[in-house]
């Protein structure tokens, strides 16, 4: 679980770690990197929208990146790593509903993402990662499902990529978080669930 702190303060975070957590998710640049700054010995994840003059608050600092929705920002992160000298783990946002509303990759642009990313040295992509429709269990488990389904094909043609390695899937939150286990989540973002 990726406790989602972005609308607490740092006292709630300590909180949450003297009961047990240590990974915590921000969706913007620049608390991520003050909250990091007060508890670097947690893990970190980055959930927001990627900005590609944001990079360097966060690119070879966090455990993961849960966002990269397009090839622009893969390709940035990637430059971002290769300059410090690291290798950035992260997953691929996927819209799988195809919702106007969303970032994400489309399901049917995917494939050609994830054989761009094979050549860049300095990411690995390590899963994929999908927001559901809010207000629809229907809706949720349906987009969940996809989103299993999309890594299950592909997870085969790219069995011998070294820097592609679909194993994660980071999907479900307050709302729809145990249909995304049921649905085969491996990482859920939980945020205003933990702190109410
Ligand atoms: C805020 C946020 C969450 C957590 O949402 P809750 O409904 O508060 O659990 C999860 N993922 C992303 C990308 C978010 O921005």
């Amino acid at each position: 679980m990726v406790a989602v702190s972005k609308t607490v303060n740092a006292r709630q975070v300590a909180q949450a770690a003297s009961a047990g957590i240590r990974d915590f998710g921000e969706n913007r640049s620049g608390t991520l990197h003050e909250k990091q700054a007060l508890f670097p010995e947690y893990r970190w994840h980055f959930i927001g929208r990627i900005q590609t003059n944001k990079l360097k608050d966060y690119v070879g600092k966090v455990a993961l990146i849960h966002s990269v929705a397009s090839y622009r920002a893969l390709e940035a992160i990637d430059r971002r790593a290769h300059s410090i000298g690291c290798v950035q783990e992260l997953l691929i946002e996927v819209n799988v509903l195809a919702e106007a509303s969303k970032d994400g990759v489309a399901p049917e642009q995917l494939a050609d993402l994830l054989s761009a990313a094979r050549a860049l040295k300095s990411v690995c992509v390590r899963g994929l990662m999908t927001m559901a429709p809010l207000g629809s269990p229907a809706a949720a488990r349906h987009s969940f499902a996809g989103l299993r389904r999309l890594r299950d094909d592909l997870a085969a043609d790219f069995a011998d990529a070294n820097n592609v390695r679909l194993t994660e899937l980071s999907m479900g939150m307050s709302d729809d978080m145990e249909i995304a286990v049921e649905e085969g989540a491996t990482i859920v973002r939980v945020g205003r669930r933990l702190w109410t």
